[in-house]
């Protein structure tokens, strides 16, 4: 049975699904979900992602971490992890990266948080080296500090959307009209957990809530607050969502999120709001990649990376570098928040959260 027909039976039996519902199945079935079965990087695949634009990207979020576990007073052992790796191009990135860092690699643990069986045989090729741990459940990570990247992790949990109808809202739902699926908006109901976004909403408004993301972050902040640590989280989004941001994309563009379920990657913008709110860690101030990348240096890495380049090598070393950082590619889309312990300062390259945040 496709993902389709299986879908088509479930709405059938239990009636139109949420969003959140529609995407778990749609990336995440065990035989037909998207991430279960692809690779979906890279040239060939449905996107890319910062890693697999240029090394300079793991280079700088691992001498990121590394000094913030110096500026902790190398605590050792200590979990080195990473939600949602893909490739594993980045945790390779880091780990070659921090190899000059005296005592760091000896007392690093590698976890991965993959929910996929195919990436996982994937990043066991890339990583063997560092032989890392996998789980699929942030909660089963060690109890010890933890220092942390999640790159394009966030934006594949599913969420649900909400349309304001008057001091009411009406869900986007999953149904089925003939024999194609459809979105379509539930009847409006007052809901608890939206009571502040009446506050700067208007009338037909799309506001999204990710369910899962406080969940992990409160594991985070936990684990981070009483063992010291740190989570360095990046992602495309802003502070609070306002709009529709679902989207499907396939082949480099973007794609009918409906029309073939299970082919293409669904993602929507983070709120980093929520995540900020639900750790019980500091929490830095919500900073775009492009500052982030060049207070780390990411200049300096690209010239002296440059000086041993010529012809189309040199030309894409310097795309990448400008998509990385430039306001008009990532540099502003993609923002990056870190959580801290309330006793150390915030990673380098990022200031604590003002009064307001
Ligand atoms: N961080 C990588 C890949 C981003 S794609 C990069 O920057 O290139 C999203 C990754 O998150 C994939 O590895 C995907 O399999 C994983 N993923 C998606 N949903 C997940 C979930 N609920 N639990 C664990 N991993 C998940």
């Amino acid at each position: 049975m496709s993902l389709r027909e299986h879908l088509l039976r479930r709405i059938a039996a239990e009636g139109p699904l949420t969003l959140a519902e529609y995407m778990g199945e749609c990336l995440l079935n065990p035989a037909h979900g998207y991430y279960t079965t692809h690779d979906p990087l890279g040239a060939a695949g449905d996107f890319t992602t910062a890693p697999e634009i240029s090394q300079m990207f793991g280079e700088m979020l691992g001498l990121c971490l590394a000094q913030t576990w110096l500026d902790q007073g190398a605590p050792a052992p200590f979990a080195l992890v990473e939600l949602g790796p893909g490739r594993g191009t980045l945790m390779a990135d880091i780990l070659r990266t921090t190899r000059a860092v005296p005592g760091f690699r000896a007392a690093a643990q590698v976890h991965l948080v993959e929910a996929s069986r195919a990436l996982r045989a994937r990043q066991a090729e890339v990583l063997a080296e560092a032989a890392p741990v996998w789980t699929d459940d942030v909660g089963a990570l060690p109890e010890m500090p933890l220092f942390l990247v999640a790159n394009e992790f966030f934006d594949a949990l599913p969420i649900r959307q909400f349309h304001r109808d008057g001091s009411a809202w009406r869900e986007t739902v999953v149904g089925v009209e003939g024999d194609a699926l459809r979105p379509g908006l539930a009847p409006p109901a007052p809901l608890e957990m939206l009571a502040h976004r009446l506050e700067d909403t208007a009338e037909g408004d799309v506001v999204e809530l990710c369910p899962a993301a406080p969940t992990i972050a409160r594991m985070l902040g936990a684990r981070i607050e009483q063992h010291g640590g740190a989570a360095l989280i990046v992602d495309y989004g802003d502070w609070r969502s306002l709009g529709d941001t679902f989207q499907a994309m396939r082949g480099h563009g973007t794609a009918d999120p409906f029309a073939e379920p299970g082919t293409a990657d669904l993602t929507a913008h983070v709120d980093f709001e929520p995540l900020a709110t639900a750790t019980a860690s500091a929490h830095s101030l919500l900073t775009p990649q492009g500052v982030f990348l060049e207070r780390l240096g990411i200049t300096a890495r690209a010239e002296r990376l440059a000086a041993g380049l010529t012809g189309a090598a040199l030309e894409s070393h310097v795309a990448a570098h400008r998509r990385l950082t430039h306001p008009h590619e990532m540099g502003t889309l993609f923002k990056v928040l870190a959580f801290h312990p309330h006793t150390t300062a915030p990673p380098p390259g990022l200031e604590p959260a003002g009064p307001r945040e």
